[in-house]
């Protein structure tokens, strides 16, 4: 029997027309088969949806990640897999948000888009939807992760980041290998990918947005840092620091940041590096950050970070707790 895929069309470049203007707009799903008419014939069989508005993905926020996981959940038990067609700008947060959505994932969800749209004789969109759609529906090899497929390679979701507005190879993975690798086979490398759960999935779809990003710079000031740590209901912040997790000692720095998490604000520290993870108290400079309380992101993307602190922070209300996840790998998106 033919596997069976649904593709969940989101918006985003792929399925783009031009105007008379030449600005780029999201356009209708059935478009795509006509880009397509391939896929008609594939070894499995293809449905497909689109969320209603299609957006391109600088406007996607936590509630459209919740209706992308409504419908996974509506058709988990009807499909063996799901493609979500998606623009590239922030497909890196929806693969990571989705990852920790679903908890004993048993099959694989496959994020991909293009630079280009199909339309375009040049387009990568092409060959990123027949490989994303041969990986979610393999016979051979179950991949039971949210992924990201992108130019020839299949990265971990919460792993990826987006790395170029103009390459074809717009994704990277720096602290986790690929996970499989389109050549004339599509080569999947079995002992990177997750094992198959043995418990039933469980599915989350609260996302608490009140956190902030506090990105360090060399002569940030005080009203800067003041005036985020003040923000009124904020929750959790995430230090963007250098290298392992370093920030100025200065004293009013230190006594903002003690104060934050005095009044119960959880700090999170991950690195501004794309590759290497945070180790608080290798240097001087990140030792005090230790002492007050400042939890470590070892080496998770920012954009796992905002993700993994939204859906603690939705789903979880004790902060030791909170704390405690954010330490561990909840979907493999950090080294321990
Ligand atoms: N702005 C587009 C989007 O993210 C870019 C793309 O799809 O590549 O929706």
């Amino acid at each position: 029997m033919k596997n069976a895929v649904l593709i969940i069309y989101t918006g985003g470049t792929i399925g783009m027309v031009q105007d008379e203007k030449g600005a780029l707009h999201p356009f209708e799903m059935n478009r795509i088969y006509d880009a397509l008419p391939q896929l008609k014939h594939a070894a499995y069989n293809i449905d497909s949806c689109q969320l209603d508005p299609i957006i391109d993905s600088s406007n996607m926020n936590p509630e459209v990640w919740k209706n992308i996981a409504e419908v996974i959940e509506r058709e988990y038990n009807n499909y063996d897999g799901f493609v979500v067609l998606h623009g590239t700008d922030t497909m890196a947060y929806t693969a990571s948000a989705l990852s920790f959505v679903f908890e004993n994932l048993g099959k694989p969800i496959v994020l991909t888009g293009s630079q280009l749209p199909l339309g375009m004789l040049r387009t990568d969109g092409r060959e990123n939807i027949i490989c994303a759609l041969e990986i979610a529906s393999a016979q051979k090899m179950l991949i039971p992760e949210v992924c990201i497929f992108f130019e020839n390679k299949l990265y971990r979701g919460n792993r990826s980041t987006k790395i170029s507005a103009q390459n074809f190879n717009a994704f990277s993975s720096f602290n986790y290998p690929s996970l499989a690798v389109a050549g004339i086979d599509i080569y999947y490398k079995n002992d990177l990918i997750a094992t198959a759960p043995s418990q039933p999935m469980k599915v989350y779809k609260q996302f608490n947005e009140n956190i902030a990003i506090l990105h360090l710079f060399p002569g940030i000031t005080k009203e800067v840092v003041h005036s985020i740590l003040s923000i009124k209901g904020l929750e959790a912040v995430i230090i963007s620091t250098y290298g392992s997790g370093n920030a100025p000692t200065e004293e009013w720095f230190l006594k903002e940041l003690e104060a934050a998490v005095a009044k119960g604000i959880i700090v999170y520290d991950v690195t501004q590096c794309k590759s290497g993870s945070v180790n608080i108290g290798r240097y001087a400079t990140s030792s005090d950050l230790g002492r007050i309380g400042v939890v470590s992101g070892y080496d998770i993307t920012i954009e796992a970070a905002v993700t993994k602190m939204m859906f603690l922070l939705g789903n979880y209300t004790n902060k030791t707790t909170i704390t405690t996840l954010l330490t561990q790998s909840l979907r493999g998106e950090i080294t321990l």
